[in-house]
């Protein structure tokens, strides 16, 4: 079931899967960036792990939604990762946890949280597909969602296709030359190497999924 406690387990999961990638993450970043992405993530993700500790959403006793962990996410993410992909990644959370008001997600709901949180980092960054950013990661994410949802797939296999898309996405940003965000500076150069915000947007999603496994 995809509730409050399997965002809890997400959100675990996220941060153990970067903390292993961080230095990977920092490393594509060091190639088309400024070399911190990793760093910035892993800075975030720990700093949520406090936060849901210090303030595990539920223990008043209520009823909790799965937006409620994920406003807690979104707000430590904003104000602790900094760069580009703190405000993306924390607008990204808040609109899903918005569209996310409700004890468990099923299948649709799941669609309509990524949705919404493509549509977060689309406003936030101004950034479409093509651009090498982590939108390139998202949009066919939410596609495959769509497409799963669409055949009947459950909650989980819309989320398990939408991991695979992005983890596809990723390895497809590699050629892409970027015309969005740090790496944009680099023009032509910037082809070549993989996005980090793309990749980790992999990692997240696929964490999503182990936590529901
Ligand atoms: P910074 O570039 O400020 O150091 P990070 O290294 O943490 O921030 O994040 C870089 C990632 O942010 C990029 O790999 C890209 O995926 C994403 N990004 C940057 N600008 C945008 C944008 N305008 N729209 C969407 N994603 C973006
Ligand atoms: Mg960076
Ligand atoms: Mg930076």
């Amino acid at each position: 079931t995809l509730d409050a406690a399997w965002a809890r387990r997400w959100i675990g999961e996220a941060a153990a899967q970067v903390a292993a990638a961080k230095d990977g993450l920092t490393e594509l970043d060091r190639q088309i960036g400024d070399g911190d992405h990793g760093i910035n993530l892993d800075r975030g993700l720990q700093a949520v792990l406090a936060k849901l500790d210090e303030n595990p959403p539920g223990a008043d006793g209520g009823p909790v939604a799965v937006g409620d962990v994920l406003s807690l996410v979104a707000t430590t993410l904003m104000s602790t990762v900094g760069g580009a992909s703190g405000p993306l990644y924390g607008t990204a959370f808040l609109r899903a946890a918005r569209s996310a008001q409700r004890e468990s997600l099923g299948a649709s709901a799941v669609v309509a949280a990524l949705e919404a949180a493509l549509e977060g980092i689309e406003a936030r960054g101004r950034a479409r597909p093509g651009e090498k950013t982590m939108v390139d990661a998202w949009q066919p994410a939410v596609d495959a969602a769509v497409r799963a949802a669409d055949d009947g797939g459950d909650a989980v296999a819309v989320l398990r296709a939408a991991a695979e898309a992005a983890d596809a996405g990723a390895s497809a940003t590699v050629p892409l030359v970027a015309t969005k965000g740090r790496a944009s500076y680099l023009g032509e150069r910037s082809a070549g190497h993989e996005d980090p915000g793309a990749r980790s947007t992999a990692l997240l999603l696929r964490a999503a999924v182990v936590a529901a496994e």
